[in-house]
């Protein structure tokens, strides 16, 4: 069974946007699958869509078998998100921040206190369990993130762009918690990103999406090998074009 199943799926917004026109894709149980492609692709939509913070117009998408629309309370149970944004709460600390999603998600008090000391450790925040969000470096916040986004042992991880803004230091920082997340626990995770480098750095499938649509899919050497590039950044280049990798590096 796949982790994620998604089949035609379409969003038009009320605005007449159509931002995901029929899109398909299977994410294998267990892999790093990275969803590649330019800002305004559709990735935060695909995404908003698996979470129920999106309604599709069409198509259909399941979580380990569970339909997002008609079995969504399922669906959304086995999904962590880490979102963009650093959505944290300034007041809490590390600790209440993580027990209170295990609580909003039904954990009883032993196994929530369990969790919380297992992620402090895998995250290297024990130290700052007492701390305020606000009080913590923006790299502490990133992990913060991630760990609450698994508090209730989701068995998928969705990670919307993890690492965009961040220096290059703290980036390959982060990629090492989320590769642990990966191998150690066999967590599925599905990563959006527009740094080709964290593509093929991380995932172990990919899938290139632009205006709506999944561009090609695969390992990054059968894409290297299909399009006859050395580097990833080559089938990116061929597939999604120059101008717009030189309007993400802002040189348009
Ligand atoms: P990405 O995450 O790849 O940058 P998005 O899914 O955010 O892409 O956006 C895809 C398209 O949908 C863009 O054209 C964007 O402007 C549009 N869009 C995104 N969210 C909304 C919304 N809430 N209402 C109307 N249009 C939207």
């Amino acid at each position: 069974m796949s982790a994620l199943h998604v089949d035609k799926l379409e969003k038009t917004y009320a605005s007449g946007t159509q931002a995901l026109k029929g899109i398909s894709l299977d994410i294998p149980e267990g892999s790093f699958f990275g969803l590649l492609g330019p800002n305004g692709a559709g990735k935060s939509t695909l995404i908003h869509c698996i979470m129920g913070l999106a309604m599709p117009t069409g198509g259909k998408a399941e979580v380990f078998g569970h339909d997002i629309v008609k079995d969504y309370r399922a669906a959304r149970s086995l999904v962590g998100l880490a979102p963009q944004d650093v959505n944290l709460d300034w007041f809490l600390t590390v600790e209440e921040t993580l027990d209170y999603h295990g609580g909003y998600y039904g954990m009883p008090k032993k196994e929530r206190r369990e969790r919380t000391d297992e992620l402090l450790e895998a995250f290297s925040l024990t130290e700052k369990r007492e701390s305020r969000a606000m009080q913590l470096s923006g790299g502490m916040k990133r992990r913060v993130v991630l760990a609450r986004a698994l508090m209730h042992k989701p068995k998928m991880l969705i990670l919307d762009e993890p690492t965009a803004g961040v220096d290059v230091e703290l980036r390959l920082d982060l990629w090492k918690y989320m590769q642990n997340v990966n191998k150690k626990d066999k967590t599925t995770i599905l990563l959006t990103t527009h740094y080709i480098e964290e593509a093929e750095q991380l995932c172990d499938n990919l899938a290139l999406i632009n205006h709506g649509q999944i561009i090609k899919t695969g390992t990054s050497a059968e894409l290297k090998k299909h399009y006859k590039q050395k580097d990833l950044e080559g089938v990116y280049l061929a597939l999604i074009g120059r101008d717009e990798k030189a309007i993400k590096a802002g040189k348009k």
